[in-house]
This record gives structure tokens, sequence and C-alpha cells, in this order.
């Protein structure tokens, strides 16, 4: 009793907001009703090695050293824009939200693997400086928390690589090679891992960090990200609003050429 009037005190005094638009909610809410249906969450039956929705699945799209993704969300909309807000403002309600969810979803799917411990994608020293914290590696402590694992800091950035968004394609496949490795003293021979990222895209970063796992010795590196790429079809969506918006732009430009009477015909 004592514990739920703490917890409503608290509730009254820090209120939850919602993690997408910020509006105050009642307590152990994380998502507004307004925001809830633009929500991109990934829904079962999934594909285990991909991450994405069995509809939606890409499993085709290349070479992978990771045994299986898992993702609560799609990387798109509110999802979006609430993850790059957890990031730049180091917000701890928002890191708190995506580790339950992605806690949640690892326990869906992977309920018969025994994980020793949770490793991360560790930063550069480059973006390190400039934000001032590593957001994955936060993610990533308060997934174990979660998950009630370990968390081992094993691996290392050992060259700066630009930013693959800035990339063509065909330099994404080869600018994360070799970029990561294993630190001193650390053994992770015959261990199954999971391995956390914030949002996979095209997926070479994590696959990149699971292969010097795998180099090292791990038996098994399961991959966990907060947000995954969006299939296509948010793609398609998006040009059809696009469309869409462009249309009543449109007709709006010549409702005003021709004047008020077409426009009421
Ligand atoms: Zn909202
Ligand atoms: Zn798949």
């Amino acid at each position: 009793m004592a514990h739920t009037f703490a917890r409503r005190l608290t509730a009254i005094l820090f209120p939850e907001r919602c993690v997408c638009c910020g509006c105050i909610l009642p307590p152990l809410v994380d998502i507004c009703a307004v925001c809830a249906p633009d929500v991109p969450r990934i829904e079962v039956p999934v594909c285990r090695r991909c991450g994405a929705m069995i509809d939606d699945c890409d499993c085709r799209a290349g070479q992978r050293y990771w045994t299986g993704l898992v993702a609560p969300f799609y990387y798109y909309g509110p999802m979006r824009n609430t993850l790059l807000r957890m990031k730049d403002e180091e917000d701890s309600q928002r890191m708190r939200f995506f580790a339950r969810e992605t806690a949640r979803a690892v326990e869906r799917e992977f309920s018969g693997v025994r994980f020793d411990a949770v490793v991360f994608v560790p930063s550069s020293k480059t973006s390190r400086r400039a934000r001032g914290f590593e957001p994955v590696r936060r993610l990533a402590v308060a997934l174990s928390k979660e998950l009630s694992l370990p968390v081992w800091n094993v691996l290392y950035k050992q060259r700066e690589t630009p930013a693959q968004k800035t990339l063509s394609a065909a330099e994404r496949l080869t600018n994360l090679t070799g970029a990561f490795a294993l630190k001193k003293n650390v053994d992770v021979r015959e261990r199954t891992l999971l391995l956390v990222d914030d949002t996979v895209t095209t997926g070479s970063t994590l696959s990149e960090c699971a292969h010097t796992l795998r180099l090292a010795g791990a038996t098994a590196v399961y991959a966990a990200a907060a947000c995954r790429n969006p299939p296509r079809r948010y793609k398609e969506e998006n040009e059809t609003n696009e469309n869409v918006e462009k249309n009543k732009s449109d007709r709006k430009q010549s409702t005003g050429r021709m004047g008020r009477k077409s426009a009421v015909r």
C-alpha cells in the first residue's frame, strides 16, 4: 500500500508524458490516445531473422552475421522522432520506454535462448565527445536490467568511418569492414550474446559487430534494437501522401486561378 501511495505521489509530482507528443498522461501509460494509432509497432507474427513483420520480411537483402534480430518498432513517423529525442535530449523516460518495449520483444521472440550477457554497438570517439554520452550504451544498460542480464563492454570502434547515410549502397557494404574490434582481455568464447543498437537502418553496423564477436568465438549473437528500418510499403505510403498533398496544393492553385465558381462546382 505504501508502495502504491509512493508511486501515485511520484506520478503527481513528476507526471509521465506521452513519449511521442509530450502531453501529460495518467501513471503507467506511455503513449496517448492521439499518437497511439500512428505508432508503427512491429506486430506478431514477426520474422526472427530480420525482425520485420512476416509480410515485410526482407531476409534476402544480404548476408547477416547475427543469428536473429528483434525490434519493437519500425523507424518511422512518431517513433523516429521519439528515438531521436531520446538520443538528443538524454531523456530517461524515453530510454526506459524503449528498453521495456525491446525487452518485451526479446522475451517474446527469443524465449528459448539463454543469453550470457548484453553487449552493445560502440560509438566512435567523435560522436561520444560531441554528444557527451553514449545513448546505445545507456539503452543496453536499461535493457539488461529489464532482462536481468549483465552488460559487457567488449567492443570498440578502431577507426572512424563516414556515416552510413552519407554513402552509396556500394560504399556502405565495405565502409564498416574491420571498423570494430574486441577490447583486450575480454573473452566471449562459447558465449551467447544479445547485441544492442538503437536503430537498424541498413543492418551493416550490427552485422559487422556480430561478425567481430563470432570471429572472437561467440557461439551465437542475437541482435536487438529499439527501431528497425521500415518496409517498402511505408515509403510507398509516404509517396502517396506526398502526392495527395501535391494534388491538394495543385487544386488550390487552379481553384485560385479559375475563381470561386469552379471551386463550388
Ligand atoms: Zn501523444
Ligand atoms: Zn525476414
